[in-house]
């Protein structure tokens, strides 16, 4: 394996809360040692990798991730979703279970995993709550845990049946695996396309009210405090989940919870078409700022990118037609570094926080999220004050990104995982 000495980064680690110009040295794919000068341990050959002017952070872990394979391989697949991860400076992914068939057997988990070995990011799985992700009959939980799973999940959609998910949230409080939930209450969804606003009467398209969101996450939490279990929240998009969230871990409930890069950067007022459009979708000015102040005051726990691509064809369906979804693993840090960080809202050590400790800590990644000597080798190197505009062009299969064209402020310059690079700025390694 080889060995690394990384020099002159600004090394973030959140979990001793050290931010400091330091030299990194890797060996065997571990963090060996961590210091001002040359390091005792640095003897014999290895490399010098010099990172003046950069940041470096604990790998970025993205929990909530799209990677549309087996059957949706149009949109993407575990290959290229580890590519669009590598370059945008993410070393662990969280593939979700709505695929086609539904990631709720072991054995396709195991196969989904060998095949995710050889690939250059981390790729982790979660499994379907219920069998066939129906939402009628519990899947194999314990199995699909023994197989590797690390969440249990039915995103896409919510588990609706309270009886079944209260089983599943007991379940999973033995297993010590968090249930990742999609709150939505899709009877009061229907046919929206969009958040219900005067945007969406003046597009003439079917409104999505905030109680679709907001009536799911008052139910998860009841039944996570009646149960004890692991609830995380997905993609918080409106002000009263917050809140609510907030009032739950108040009275000792345990929850976390997630925001993604869209809900904190647009409302329902930038929508101009399909590439708009995604499950919670874009809210008001308010919503906005509370997932803001809640990513700030440590009410919401990750940032995840949601990434959900879909085929052009598909996209450009037109607002009623095209699917729920947009890309995020090659925007997502940029939009954090930018909406956030550069705006002074939340602190470099907090961005490491929701990206990296706090992922890895609700996965029960203990080798991971933090800088410590003996943890994975797994980095992120931002060039922080870089600026530029977002692609056209992607690693990832689809480029449903509703960002395009955007003017960003910082970005990953480097990812290494297990101790080698696997992304440099334009030019995917390994
Ligand atoms: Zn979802």
């Amino acid at each position: 394996m080889p060995r690394l000495l990384i020099q002159n980064a600004l090394v973030i680690d959140p979990a001793r809360k050290l931010e400091k110009k330091l030299n990194l040295f890797i060996e065997d794919g571990r963090i060996k040692s961590l210091g001002p000068g040359f390091p005792g341990t640095a003897r014999g050959s290895f490399e010098l990798f010099d990172a003046s002017g950069l940041w470096l952070m604990p790998g970025l872990i993205d929990m909530h991730v799209h990677t549309r394979e087996p059957g949706m391989e149009r949109a993407e697949n575990l290959a290229s979703a580890a590519r669009a991860a590598a370059a945008g400076g993410i070393t662990s992914i969280l593939a979700m279970p709505n695929t086609e068939p539904p990631a709720d057997s072991p054995a396709l988990l195991r196969r989904l995993s060998e095949k995710a070995a050889a690939l250059p990011v981390n790729i982790y799985f979660s499994a379907a709550v219920t069998r066939g992700r129906a939402g009628r009959e519990l899947a194999g939980l314990k199995a699909l845990k023994a197989a590797g799973a690390l969440a249990f999940t039915d995103d896409g959609a919510c588990v609706e049946n309270s009886k079944l998910l209260t089983k599943a949230l007991r379940l999973a409080k033995k297993l010590k695996t968090p249930v990742l939930e999609h709150a939505e209450a899709s009877h009061l969804t229907g046919p929206g396309v969009m958040h219900e606003c005067a945007r969406a009467r003046r597009l003439g398209v079917p409104g999505i009210p905030r109680e679709a969101e907001t009536y799911m996450v008052l139910r998860d939490l009841l039944l996570a405090g009646a149960t004890g279990g692991p609830l995380h929240l997905q993609h918080l998009s409106c002000l009263e989940s917050v809140e609510l969230a907030a009032a739950a871990r108040r009275r000792g409930i345990r929850v976390t919870a997630e925001t993604c890069p869209h809900y904190f950067t647009l409302t329902c007022e930038d929508v101009r078409n399909a590439a708009f459009k995604m499950k919670p979708p874009l809210r008001e000015r308010d919503d906005r700022a509370a997932l803001i102040k809640g990513l700030a005051d440590g009410t919401i726990d990750v940032i995840a990118s949601d990434h959900a691509p879909h085929p052009a064809a598909e996209k450009t369906k037109g607002m009623i037609k095209a699917p729920f979804g947009v890309t995020g693993l090659e925007t997502m840090l940029g939009l954090a570094l930018t909406e956030l960080v550069h705006k002074g809202v939340i602190s470099r050590l907090r961005l490491a926080e929701l990206m990296s400790a706090n992922p890895a800590r609700i996965l029960g990644l203990k080798k991971k999220g933090g800088l410590a000597p003996g943890m994975d080798a797994d980095l992120t190197l931002i060039e922080p004050f870089v600026e530029y505009r977002v692609g056209p062009r992607f690693y990832s299969r689809s480029a449903n990104s509703p960002f395009i064209g955007r003017r960003l402020k910082g970005r990953a310059a480097a990812t290494m995982v297990a101790g080698r690079f696997v992304f440099r700025r334009s030019q995917i390694l390994r």
